[in-house]
């Protein structure tokens, strides 16, 4: 994603409140992104720097090619300055030599944007600081905050920033993302609907362990069905090997929970919700004898398991329990 256009059909409010600022030509001294992983903060922050440089805007849309564009795309272009966490924190020398370098007038314009990535990881120190250039705006300078957790700004630097709210990226996107990425739709689905963050979504990708879960709960499902009588063996040797901790436990039954609401899909007609989509045949046969009703009682079950992790009763036990109340 790098026009407007595309990063408006992620974030339609804010690329419309900045495109009107920019053909304008009211724009603010600073803005602050605020959004999760993947909402496109830094994407949003190099277009309003080419936007505000580049002399070949058409239609809103700066060209992408001209100097003052590309030098921006590499982060080389004398006029746009970009803070990244020093270690783990943007600490005050950095703030410093930024306004020593603002200081200068523009190599070749007047104009000076500064991106300050991971906002909220400034030191006092640098927070301070930054305070005291803001608050001296200057026409011909605009900041860009960006930071996934506000929380962790300074109130009195976020009253100043125009502050443009992004929304999370829905699980539809995030497959969408990734499918662009090159991964499979099967996997592209299951990992968007696992994780609500596209960054974490994207990890599971070159996750093995994920990968050696997701066999497990098949196979688990699978026993279920057929139902076998090394099933409780089946929990004490692979499944508990398996998952050595609680986070881990969690993750098996959240996947276990997704195959069982994939049933529930294919109950209330509605397969294009259906996650598990390699393995569409198998719960379209499951639904025929595990009623709708048998699969609310399943999805409850997986829940109280969850509830039962949470207050430390003993996994195995936990898991014979469930697989029991499965079985029925
Ligand atoms: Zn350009």
């Amino acid at each position: 994603m790098k026009t407007w256009e595309e990063i408006a059909t992620v974030q339609p409010i804010a690329t419309k409140m900045l495109t009107n600022m920019i053909a304008r030509d009211r724009l603010a001294h600073a803005y602050l992104f605020q959004g999760d992983k993947g909402t496109g903060k830094e994407v949003m922050s190099t277009l309003l720097a080419k936007s505000i440089f580049c002399q070949h805007i058409a239609n809103g849309e700066p060209c992408h090619v001209c100097k003052d564009c590309v030098r921006i795309t590499s982060g080389n272009h004398p006029d746009v300055h970009k803070i990244i966490p020093d270690g783990s924190s943007i600490k005050k020398e950095q703030i410093v030599h930024l306004q020593k370098e603002f200081t200068y007038t523009g190599l070749e314009s007047n104009q000076k944007v500064y991106i300050i990535v991971d906002a909220e990881k400034m030191t006092t120190n640098a927070a301070n600081r930054l305070l005291k250039f803001l608050e001296e705006p200057n026409r011909q300078t605009t900041a860009i905050l960006l930071t996934e957790n506000t929380q962790g700004l300074l109130d009195t630097i976020r009253s100043r920033c125009q502050i443009m709210a992004l929304k999370p990226l829905n699980a539809q996107q995030i497959e969408k993302t990734l499918q662009t990425e090159g991964i499979a739709e099967a996997n592209a689905r299951l990992f968007a609907a696992f994780k609500p963050q596209i960054e974490d979504a994207r990890l599971l990708h070159q996750d093995e362990r994920f990968a050696e879960t997701r066999k497990i709960v098949v196979q688990l499902i699978e026993m279920l069905q057929a139902g076998s009588n090394e099933l409780l063996l089946f929990i004490q040797k692979q499944w508990m090997s398996h998952f050595s901790n609680r986070d881990q436990l969690h993750e098996g039954l959240d996947l276990l929970m997704l195959w069982y609401k994939d049933v529930m899909y294919t109950h209330i007609d509605k397969e294009e919700s259906i996650i598990f989509i390699e393995n569409q045949e198998k719960i379209k046969k499951i639904s025929m004898h595990c009623s709708k009703q048998d699969t609310t009682a399943i999805l409850y079950a997986i829940m109280e398991a969850k509830k039962h992790i949470e207050q430390n009763v003993h996994p195995t036990l936990v898991m014979e329990q469930l697989t029991l109340q499965m079985q029925r």
